[in-house]
């Protein structure tokens, strides 16, 4: 059953929303010791409001289009009583006092809330193994990492623990989960999703978007999240199709579809073996494909985290201590420590010059080649990380670690909207097919999407 059939399902009262509520309770229940994908669950608040909702359809008053669905939340995201800890030490006690535009949302649309989702320390990481509160299990791939940093909420998903999962993506860490646990994951047109209410790890690159196990739930997601707001200066004021409507694209007739040589020599054979099957299948379905050169791979990791570095930086002073739990330099992790000394070296200002500036050169370049390549083509595909997850306890050093960002943090560098859905599996490890399109293209990956659900 897909999203939009227990949506009717639930409207139609053959299923009640807390059954929903209770089904996904008891796969917590019976999973989230051993998984930890959330870090803090709340029965309670979701029982209630399952059974005001059931109470709202069972009188024929009206409900909103998120009626009964459950939703996972990570935990850099404000919700109202919930924890936001962000999977810091630093923000242990801190109660979100408020909801997150997002979070305003899918309550206003009857969706439930049923907990926080587990992330790498302040969204810094590909593996969420730098969490606080321990690592999280790929429930597709037992005894490996999940990806990161949303780590939890692709896990709440491929665990069936709820039906949507939102997390945050600043160099991929809603793709490169959801790529690893077999599931999907959609980072909007940067401007796309309001970003206030959100820890920010990167403000100029920071995009809010939804996982799921199908189109549907993606679509659904991405028709109430994507609204202009005002308390967001970089949010747009787009016109947006319905984002359903994606469902009823039969075919790739028409479609032009670049694969990139690079992307490819970057990545493990393991993972362009699936890879390649999928592009195989999308020139089946009727897209002629070209493969094209994108100039700047070497450029994409430094630039990335330079800027990456700078903006954490600026973001984490306001943790000294006074307003916000713990100092943050006093009981982070040590990849945040990482970035905050590093980037509270490039801001200064006799090493701006040398780094921040270059970096935002360095931006511009790969925007403008990006953009001239979806020039040509309406979408581009690839692998969405260039390796497999590696196991729980091997020891990554940080290069390593950032190298599985090669191919994500375009997006983000360039503001394109990016997804990320399953291409197949290498030895029983799902790998993902990453699609990019123009900036407010988003539609279209969602189209692509579709087609290759339904003709699996
Ligand atoms: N892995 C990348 C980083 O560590 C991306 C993180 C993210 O998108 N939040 O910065």
């Amino acid at each position: 059953m897909n999203i939009l059939e227990k949506r009717e399902l639930i409207k139609n009262q053959e299923l009640t929303v807390e059954n929903n509520v209770e089904n996904f309770i008891n796969n917590i229940n019976k999973s989230n010791k051993s998984i930890n994908a959330f870090l803090e669950i709340n029965t309670d608040y979701a029982l209630e409001k399952s059974k005001e909702i059931s109470d709202k359809i069972k009188n024929k008053e009206k409900t909103g289009s998120l009626a009964g669905l459950v939703f996972g939340i990570k935990a850099n995201i404000n919700v109202e009583d919930f924890t936001i800890s962000a999977a810091s030490k630093t923000l242990e006690n801190y109660i979100g006092s408020y909801d997150a535009t997002v979070i305003k949302k899918i309550k206003q649309e009857d969706g439930i809330i049923i907990g926080m989702t587990n992330l790498d320390e302040f969204a810094a990481g590909s593996s969420t193994e730098s969490s606080y509160y321990g690592v999280t299990e790929n429930p597709s791939a037992p005894g490996r990492i999940p990806g990161g940093s949303s780590g939890g909420s692709a896990a709440a998903i491929a665990g069936e623990m709820c039906d949507i999962a939102i997390g945050s993506d600043t160099g991929g860490s809603i793709r490169n989960p959801a790529s690893h646990c077999g599931v999907i994951g959609f980072k909007p047109s940067y401007g796309g999703v309001s970003r206030q209410g959100l820890l920010d790890l990167s403000m100029s690159l920071d995009q809010i978007g939804p996982l799921a196990n199908d189109s549907y739930g993606i679509a659904i997601a991405l028709n109430n999240l994507i609204a202009n707001d005002p308390y967001d200066c970089t949010s747009l004021k787009w016109n947006t199709p319905n984002f359903l409507d994606a469902k009823d694209t039969v075919d790739l007739k028409g479609k032009k579809i670049a694969t990139i040589k690079q992307f490819h020599e970057v990545s493990d054979e393991k993972v362009n073996k699936v890879v390649d099957n999928s592009i195989s299948k999308i020139e089946n379905l009727g897209a002629e494909t070209v493969e094209l050169d994108f100039n700047y791979i070497d450029l994409t990791l430094p630039t990335y985290y330079l800027i990456n570095y700078v903006e954490f930086f600026s973001a984490t002073r306001k943790y000294d201590g006074r307003k916000y739990g713990h100092k943050i330099e006093d009981v982070c992790g040590e990849e945040v420590l990482r970035r905050i000394g590093l980037g509270s070296y490039i801001s200064q200002q006799e090493f701006s010059e040398k780094y921040y500036k270059k970096a935002l050169q360095a931006r511009s370049l790969i925007r403008n080649e990006i953009n001239k390549l979806l020039n040509d083509v309406d979408l581009i595909v690839g692998p969405t990380v260039p390796k497999l997850p590696h196991k729980i306890g091997d020891k990554l050093d940080p290069m390593e670690m950032y190298a599985y960002d090669i191919l994500t943090v375009i997006a983000n560098l360039t503001g394109i909207p990016a997804g990320s859905i399953k291409a197949g599996e290498s030895n029983g490890i799902p790998v993902g097919l990453q699609i990019q399109s123009k900036h407010q293209d988003d539609y279209k990956i969602l189209e692509t999407m579709f087609v290759l659900e339904n003709n699996n």
